[in-house]
């Protein structure tokens, strides 16, 4: 599979790079049309994905919780979809937390209450879930971050991609991820500030040990905090992982 990162930045998005958001596609022939997933919708990613792929072409999208740095441009596609040259031929799988397209419709307006549907086949994930798009399986689970918000797993029959979403540790998450060839985790809390709150991120030592423990060959790091630079994350993830280890950045391929 390829992924292409569409934006890393946490939790607003700044000049040259959008929030969450990845293009995961199967590999396929020259010629023939990949299967196109696109994964969280933060700020600034509509805008990055169609360097790639036009709206309408993509075959599902999966949202992992609903905080705005991983939705707000779903409304934008929701235009996108509606308005451009060349509409879906039918609505887009768009397989998210519940209440995401209430949601959607109650900032849109009343007119799109009807409207969503034709755009967006919308299907709710509240425990744990699949779904075979084309030819990419869609595995998820429910992972730890304060509102409700599921990991994700993505096989093609050959190989195993694993996506944390905004997670901290938590078994359900190493579970997704046992088989993969590669593990992408949002590693959004820098461990400076303390809380008395239950942990929602992953700090890059986290992500070093969640790798560790779900025995991936290839962790890499996204959604890094702003006080921690790319680098700094890797070395303080390789104190605890002796895999492969890599900061995303915006614009990245990457074979999964
Ligand atoms: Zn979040
Ligand atoms: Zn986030």
């Amino acid at each position: 599979m390829r992924l292409t990162v569409l934006g890393t930045s946490t939790p607003y998005p700044r000049p040259g790079n959008a929030c969450s958001g990845y293009l995961l596609q199967s590999e396929v022939a020259s010629g023939e049309r990949p299967t196109s997933v696109w994964i969280d919708a933060g700020t600034g990613t509509l805008a990055e994905l169609q360097r790639h792929i036009h709206p309408a072409d993509l075959d599902a999208i999966w949202i992992s919780h609903r905080h705005a740095d991983h939705t707000a441009d779903l409304l934008v596609a929701y235009y996108a979809l509606r308005f451009a040259e060349r509409g879906p031929e039918h609505p887009i799988p768009l397989i998210g937390p519940e209440g995401l397209l209430d949601r959607m419709s109650a900032f849109l307006g009343p007119s799109s209450v009807g409207e969503l549907p034709r755009v967006f086949d919308f299907q709710a994930m509240s425990g744990w879930g699949d779904r075979t798009i084309g030819g990419l399986r869609l595995e998820w689970g429910p992972v730890q971050h304060g509102v409700p918000a599921f990991g994700l797993a993505v096989g093609d029959g050959s190989t195993r991609f694993a996506y944390s979403g905004d997670s901290a540790p938590c078994i359900s998450l190493e579970e997704l991820a046992e088989g993969a060839g590669t593990l992408l985790v949002e590693a959004g809390y820098d461990g400076a500030a303390t809380h008395d709150e239950a942990p929602a991120h992953h700090t890059p030592e986290d992500a070093g040990r969640t790798a560790a423990a779900a025995q991936v060959p290839r962790l890499v790091l996204t959604h890094i905090a702003e006080t921690v630079t790319p680098a700094d994350a890797v070395a303080r993830a390789l104190a605890h992982y002796a895999g492969e280890t890599i900061a995303a950045a915006p614009g990245d391929v990457l074979a999964v």
